[in-house]
């Protein structure tokens, strides 16, 4: 299997070669160059199967060879060590936990896939660099903690994390390396920028990135789509899912092109609503980010966009595929009391907004799951005082709050950043 670039077609490069660049050289996101669709009677059979099953199954025509089923059911088998249950709201709406592993956001999944076969396919030590305004960098840091050939450097804005967070991303050791910058998340992804740009320093240490549209994020995270619909009692759901860089909802529509059978998708963003917007026939227009309380889905551009334009073959057919639904933080905070007044759940900020797309769209005899993306936890600052309750911390989101924190800080430069690579 081919991956060509969204910039150009006649681009196009393996599995292997397109997860160790990242992004093609013309800043284009790589795509398949072909679908597989499978019959009812391949999904009925896929979803018998376990999750690290599943993934092997899913995925063998994407990595095409260059990963054995065994490796792969191997690496699933790893990714997924944590559980992600179907969790009942009501009899119409169901919510797909996937913030049960290392660092309590969905993000583990492709962090943690994308870690391993980086870790198989270069032949020499990489550095990945990252910039992160928060969860990123913390599922990025664990899915790579203890590889022997690949170093983590972690850029984040001083002050500007929960302390949660910033525990999580500097009490790790081993490998990882975190850079608190006197500056804002913008400054440390440009930063970023200009170090991969950089020939003195790439001659020195190969940098590599692990950004969201690397395709060993994206693809994997359709997995646990096909994982929810195993464990539903309901046939062709609707599936809401709170998005940011449409990472997340784009590999769920990558199955339904492959002939998933979910009902449709519902795509849930806060006040940052170009695509929504865009839904509702209006052209797409790219917008600055707002701040909110879902802050992980403070995205103006969504890079994956142009992913979902590929899967449903126009932007016309995309408008017809998806349905939309936003909203602000004063309704985030009553979908977050109306879930834990009504049904005694707490739902995390961007998980409530997923949960609003569908108490506003289902309609009568359809049933809907929303991806609950983060444990509600991480995000007490919102969640507690909204429904005016403790949350209890899972113990291992509680470990690193013990723990030393080790963090270099440096200024908002990239010249700063320069120094701290040739200097070591
Ligand atoms: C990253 C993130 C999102 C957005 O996911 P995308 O794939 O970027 O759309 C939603 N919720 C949480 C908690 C996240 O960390």
């Amino acid at each position: 299997m081919k991956f060509y670039s969204t910039s150009n077609r006649d681009h196009s490069l393996s599995f292997s070669q397109a997860v160790l660049q990242g992004l093609a050289p013309d800043r284009g996101l790589y795509f398949p160059s072909a679908i597989p669709e499978l019959s009812a009677a391949q999904w009925s059979d896929i979803l018998q199967c376990n999750i690290a099953e599943m993934g092997a199954l899913l995925m063998a025509p994407y990595t095409d060879g260059e990963l054995t089923s065994c490796e792969l059911l191997q690496i699933f088998d790893e990714v997924f060590n944590f559980e992600i249950p179907l969790v009942d709201i009501n009899s119409d709406i169901s919510t797909l936990e996937l913030f049960h592993g290392p660092t309590g956001a969905f993000k583990d999944v492709g962090a943690r896939f994308l870690s391993r076969v980086m870790s198989r396919f270069s032949d020499e030590k990489l550095t990945i660099l990252v910039a992160t305004s928060g969860d990123t960098g913390s599922a990025v840091a664990n899915g790579f903690l203890g590889l022997e050939n690949i170093d983590v450097v972690i850029l984040y804005p001083k002050g500007k994390t929960s302390k949660l967070q910033e525990q999580q991303l500097t009490t790790l050791g081993q490998n990882i390396r975190a850079l608190e910058v006197e500056g804002t998340f913008d400054d440390c992804q440009d930063m970023v920028k200009s170090a991969f740009l950089d020939k003195e320093i790439q001659a020195q240490r190969p940098l590599s990135s692990a950004n969201s549209i690397n395709l060993a994020r994206w693809i994997p995270q359709g997995i646990y789509f096909a994982w929810a619909l195993a464990q539903s009692e309901n046939e062709n759901p609707v599936i809401a899912v709170p998005s940011g860089n449409f990472g997340n909802l784009a590999s769920g529509m990558l199955m339904q092109k492959m002939g998933m059978p979910v009902g449709r998708f519902i795509a849930a963003t806060n006040l940052n609503d170009s695509v929504p917007r865009f839904l509702k026939g209006s052209e797409y227009k790219a917008k600055s980010s707002m701040s909110t309380i879902s802050n992980a889905m403070d995205v103006g551009d969504p890079s994956n966009f142009i992913r979902m334009v590929h899967l449903s073959g126009g932007e016309e057919e995309l408008r017809q595929n998806l349905t939309g639904y936003s909203c602000g933080d004063t309704t985030t905070r009553e979908w977050i009391r109306h879930c834990y007044k009504n049904f005694n759940y707490v739902c995390d900020p961007h998980g409530a907004i997923g949960y609003g797309a569908l108490r506003s769209n289902l309609n009568i005899r359809e049933h809907g799951i929303f991806m609950e993306t983060a444990h509600p936890a991480k995000f007490g600052d919102v969640v507690e005082p909204t429904l005016a309750i403790e949350l209890e911390v899972p113990e291992r989101l509680k470990e690193c709050l013990n723990k030393q924190k080790e963090a270099l800080l440096i200024p908002a430069s990239s010249a700063a950043l320069k120094e701290y690579f040739l200097s070591r």
